[in-house]
C-alpha cells in the first residue's frame, strides 16, 4: 500500500511545508459551531499498523523530509504510548527530521499524566497548536467549543510545563459586535495567562453550512465589519501581557497582516493597526479572505 491522506486533511498555515501522517481521522469534538471542517468524517484513531504502513511508504519518496504535522483535527488525543511509538518511528526513518507538530484540545492535555507530556516533549513533539479562540466562557458556550476558559488555561500551562511549546489561536470577532469588548478583554487576559511561545489571531469567517452559519442567517449573530475587527485586534494588543511571544495575524481570514514579539513589539503593532484604521485600502479586500 503506498501513502496516502483521507481527504479532506488540514494542517495549520506554518505546516505548510510539512509532510503530514494522520494519527487520527476527523475531530474527536467535531461541534465547535464555526467548523465544517470534519463534518462528513467519521472521527476514529488509526491503529499502530496503519500508521506504521504510512511512514513506511512515505520514506520511500519523502526521506528528506524535516518536518512532520500529525493530524487530523486532534491528534493529541491518541494515547501517548500509540504516539511514542509514532515519534520514535518518525525520527529514526526520517533522519533530517527536526520537528514535529500536532493538534490539541484542552481535554487532550487535561487527561494526560504530566509525565506523559514530558516524554512527548522528549520523544520529539516540538510544537503543540492550541485553541483558545476566545477567553470569555459565554462566548466559548456560544461556539460550542466544549472547553472553558479555566480548562484551557490549564491545559496550556500543563503542556508548556512538561516543556511543548504551545502556539495558540483566537479568533476576532467570535463573539460579534455585542461581545466584542468582552471578547477581546479576556482573550488578552487568558492568552497572558497561558503566556505561549506564539499567538495567532485569526479573523471570524463562517462557513457555508455551519451553525453559525445558520445563526447569521436568522439574525442571531452578526460579524463584526473590518474596522470594528482592527478595533477588537488593537483592544487585545494593548492588554495583552506576554513574554517573547511571537504574534502574528497574517492567515488569510485576517484584513491586516501583522508581525511582531510581544510585548517588546506592542507600540509598532499597535501603530499599524493605527494605520489600518486610518487608511482602509491597507486592509486586505474581502474576496481575498479565506480560512
Ligand atoms: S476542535 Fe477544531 S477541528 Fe474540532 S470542531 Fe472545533 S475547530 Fe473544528
Amino acid at each position: 500500500m503506498g501513502y496516502y491522506l483521507v481527504p479532506p486533511v488540514y494542517r495549520p498555515p506554518s505546516e505548510a511545508a510539512s509532510l503530514i501522517f494522520q494519527v487520527t481521522l476527523g475531530c474527536s469534538h467535531n461541534a465547535c459551531s464555526f467548523c465544517v471542517s470534519y463534518k462528513g468524517k467519521k472521527f476514529r484513531i488509526k491503529t499502530w499498523p496503519e500508521i506504521k504502513a504510512d511512514i513506511e511508504a512515505a520514506k520511500v519518496f519523502y526521506h528528506n523530509a524535516t518536518r512532520v504535522f500529525l493530524a487530523d483535527g486532534n491528534a493529541m488525543v491518541a494515547e501517548t504510548g500509540l504516539l511514542l511509538k509514532v515519534l520514535d518511528k518518525l525520527y529514526h526513518d526520517f533522519p533530517y527530521l527536526e520537528r514535529v507538530g500536532i493538534y490539541a484540545r484542552a481535554n487532550d492535555i487535561l487527561d494526560k499524566e504530566p509525565e506523559d507530556l514530558k516524554k512527548l516533549h522528549e520523544a520529539g513533539i516540538s510544537l503543540v497548536y492550541y485553541g483558545l479562540e476566545s477567553g470569555s466562557d459565554r462566548i466559548l458556550k456560544m461556539v460550542h467549543k466544549g472547553a472553558t476558559v479555566a480548562q484551557i488555561i490549564e491545559g496550556g500551562r500543563k503542556a508548556m510545563d512538561a516543556g511543548l511549546p504551545l502556539s495558540v489561536t483566537v479568533i476576532i470577532g467570535a463573539g460579534g459586535p455585542e461581545l466584542s469588548e468582552e471578547h477581546a478583554t479576556a482573550t488578552a487576559a487568558a492568552a497572558s495567562a497561558i503566556n505561549p511561545a506564539y499567538l495567532s489571531a485569526l479573523t471570524m469567517l463562517i462557513p457555508e453550512g455551519s451553525f453559525m452559519d445558520r445563526k447569521l442567517k436568522r439574525g442571531e449573530f452578526k460579524l463584526l465589519t473590518p474596522m470594528q475587527s482592527l478595533n477588537e485586534l488593537k483592544i487585545m494588543i494593548e492588554k495583552l501581557s506576554l513574554t517573547n511571544c511571537v504574534f502574528r495575524s497574517n492567515h488569510a481570514s485576517n484584513y491586516l497582516p501583522l508581525k511582531g514579539t510581544l510585548n517588546q513589539d506592542r507600540e509598532k503593532l499597535l501603530a499599524f493597526i493605527q494605520r489600518g484604521l486610518a487608511n482602509p485600502d491597507l486592509l486586505r479586500p474581502e474576496f481575498m479572505r479565506a480560512l
